[in-house]
């Protein structure tokens, strides 16, 4: 059986485990603490075959050189970006196979950082740090248009990807998702139900892509009523779906 779950790691972080066909091997995506890796291998009396970076940030790569170490696996990562024991530099459109995993595909999404890379495996996309559960990163190394770019890209896959990323932000990406876009009520009850999920101890992820494009602000800045919210934040008029992007990502960043 094919699946995916996600180890809370460090103050917020999500390491995703993927497992193989037979059960027997698990793949792990951006790392940030080799123990809590470890100790799920060992429960789960699972082997690492492989680590699979997004991109450069220490919360996604401090455990990497310890578990490539220990246990002698390829890393895949973007090539655009110096992590130390990355050997399978990999970028936007590049395909490799791991066996008794299959296909994996990359995607350039860079905004985050330059060279960030997603990852897309069986239906479940590995968004890093770019597409959240109800919101997107911050633009620290690209920009705005960039990101808006990126988020673009990863919104056409199809609708029942489930979207596996690296932070557990999804309640204050909601309440912001809530304000800018008061009238949705699937976001409302989103909100209720990522609250609920949060107060009972349980991670909000993974979401489906359809999820998102019904209820994260930054991959609807196309429709009118998030222009409108983004117009009268910032006080101008916003002609390109991008620039209401930019506008609302200024309006998070600064709430
Ligand atoms: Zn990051």
């Amino acid at each position: 059986m094919i699946s995916a779950e996600p180890l809370a790691a460090l103050a917020d972080n999500y390491i995703w485990m993927a497992r193989d066909h037979a059960g027997a091997a698990a793949i792990a995506v951006d790392p940030g603490d080799a123990e809590v890796v470890a100790t799920w291998l060992n429960d789960h009396r699972l082997r690492l075959s492989g680590i699979l970076v997004t991109h450069h940030h220490g919360d996604h790569t401090a455990g990497v050189a310890e578990l490539a170490e220990r246990h002698q696996v390829p890393v895949f990562g973007p090539a655009g970006e110096a992590i130390p024991a990355v050997n399978h530099p990999v970028s936007g459109g590049d395909h490799f196979a791991l066996d008794g995993f299959g296909d994996f595909r990359v995607l350039d999404c860079p905004g985050h950082t330059a060279g960030h890379i997603a990852y897309l495996w069986d239906g479940h996309l590995f968004s890093g740090d770019t597409l959240f559960a109800g919101g997107c990163g911050r633009v620290f190394e690209g920009t705005a248009g960039q990101m808006h770019a990126s988020l673009q890209r990863l919104a056409g896959l199809p609708a029942d990807t489930r979207v596996c990323c690296g932070h557990e932000y999804t309640v204050k990406n909601l309440e912001f998702a809530h304000r800018a876009d008061p009238n949705n009520e699937r976001l409302a009850q989103r909100l209720q139900a990522a609250r609920h999920a949060r107060a009972a101890g349980q991670p909000t992820v993974p979401s489906t892509l359809a999820e998102e494009l019904a209820t994260n602000p930054f991959l609807r800045a196309d429709r009118p009523e998030l222009r409108r919210s983004a117009q009268d934040w910032c006080g101008k008029d916003l002609e390109q779906a991008d620039h209401v992007f930019a506008a609302l990502r200024q309006w998070k960043d600064a709430s």
